[in-house]
């Protein structure tokens, strides 16, 4: 048995490089990940500018006593820039974002003033006030998006103000997916008695697109020797990555093994966890290999751990783990010392605090418990039976980090 933490670390090591660049318009880069650190070529904002929508003046002329009057010498809408220097006794009407003109450092918005004509009356003000300073927001020279980040709308549109129109992103990992089985029958073809519908390539298809993957889907294989073993080997030269469900347990029917032997480098990874029954990982060819259980809840859970990481890290991204957080049991659990347990749990925010309860039946065939959750329950390897009120580990079901 090992334990999930040293899985995860094996696997790592395996994956040495990531997946080549390639130039994409910043418009089709959203979810991607960023090869190079994107720096700042200029100062942003570029110039000192207003931050309100009023009178632009030099601090000399505030007043300390009583109101002053001060004479509207220009009018400076946002993107025009005042070519004279304010003088004393000088006020510049002034739009939010326009320049700051020479000779002006402070900002009064316009509700605090009175205008008369082409005089305007203001009072005390702090010096400085309303003013956006060249460079606040990014220096020039600066990373602004380290390499290995995921590009959200945020970063889509920081890139954007530098200028920037295409990006050097990672490449998608390829990722063929296969499920074995006699049993296992295509939804929307007729299903035989005793057959059951390929539950797993359809979630799996969907955690690798999350992941930004791309799917190659290699269908379902019979428990067959010779076909699973010609379409393992096809998929290896397809994909960076080859993920199959079921066929790894120990039943009569279980052939992954067998012809992984024949055709790869595997190991056979008995994981210290529950849901948990036995995975394959390892390669064949040049691809990256995971024989994931059949069960529908242990072979999304086996990606999480497993072949998510591997992902991630294929991908370039900085950040491979997700993060957990802490919230309350509302149930008490049961739990095994010595390893790491997963439940289904749905977190909520009640009574000030944050609340976690499980879906209810935990057995590894029930997908409806991944639907009704929003959270895995973590139980540490460590710990035994969990009483309700006890700080529990959740990690979201997201990817968006
Ligand atoms: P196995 O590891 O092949 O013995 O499969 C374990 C359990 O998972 C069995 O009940 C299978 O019928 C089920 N199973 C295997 N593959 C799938 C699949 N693609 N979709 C849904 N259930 C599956
Ligand atoms: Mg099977």
């Amino acid at each position: 048995m090992i334990s999930v933490r040293d899985g995860q670390n094996r696997i790592l090591t395996q994956i040495t490089r990531s997946t080549s660049p390639e130039i994409i318009a910043l418009a089709d880069a959203l979810g991607r990940v960023l090869v190079d650190d994107a720096r700042a070529p200029f100062d942003v904002p570029p110039t000192d500018n207003s931050a309100v929508d009023g009178y632009a003046i030099g601090s000399a002329d505030i007043p300390t006593g009583g109101p002053r009057e001060l004479s509207v010498v220009a009018n400076l809408p946002a993107g025009a820039v005042l070519g004279d220097v304010l003088e004393r006794g000088q006020a510049v009407r002034i739009m939010t974002g326009a320049p700051m003109p020479a000779g002006a450092d402070t900002v009064y918005p316009q509700e605090i003033v009175e205008r008369r004509g082409d005089h305007v009356r203001v009072g005390a003000i702090e010096r400085g006030a309303n003013v956006r300073y060249r460079g606040e927001d990014v220096a020039a020279g600066a990373v602004v998006v380290p390499r290995g980040s995921v590009l959200r709308p945020q970063e889509l549109g920081l890139l954007a103000s530098l200028g920037h129109t295409q990006v050097a992103v990672a490449q998608r990992p390829r990722i063929a997916l296969l499920s074995t089985g006699d049993e296992v029958a295509e939804p929307g073809t007729p299903r035989k008695p005793g057959q059951i519908y390929d539950a797993n390539r359809f979630t799996l298809r969907g955690l690798v697109e999350q992941c930004g993957g791309h799917v190659t889907d290699l269908g379902i294989v019979p428990d067959d020797r010779e076909i699973l073993r010609a379409r393992l080997l096809d998929a290896s030269r397809v994909a960076d990555i080859v993920i199959t469900s079921g066929g790894v347990s120990v039943g009569d029917y279980d052939l992954v093994k067998a012809v992984l032997a024949e055709v790869g480098g595997i190991e056979f990874w008995q994981v210290a966890m529950q849901p948990g029954r036995p995975m394959a990982v390892g390669r064949i060819g040049a691809a990256h290999f995971f024989g994931l259980p059949g069960n529908p809840v242990a072979s999304t859970l086996t990606f999480v751990l497993f072949v998510r990481p591997a992902l991630f890290k294929l991908a370039g991204r900085r950040r491979i783990f997700p993060e957990t957080w802490q919230a309350r049991t509302l149930e008490p659990l049961r739990k095994k010392t010595g390893r790491r347990e997963f439940k289904r749990g749905v977190l909520q925010y009640a009574s000030g605090s944050w609340e976690v309860r499980t879906t209810g039946p935990q057995g590894s065939g029930i997908l409806s418990s991944m639907v009704a959750g929003n959270c895995f329950i973590v139980l540490e390897e460590d710990r035994a039976d969990v009483a309700a009120g006890e700080m529990v580990t959740v990690e979201p079901f997201t990817c968006s980090w």
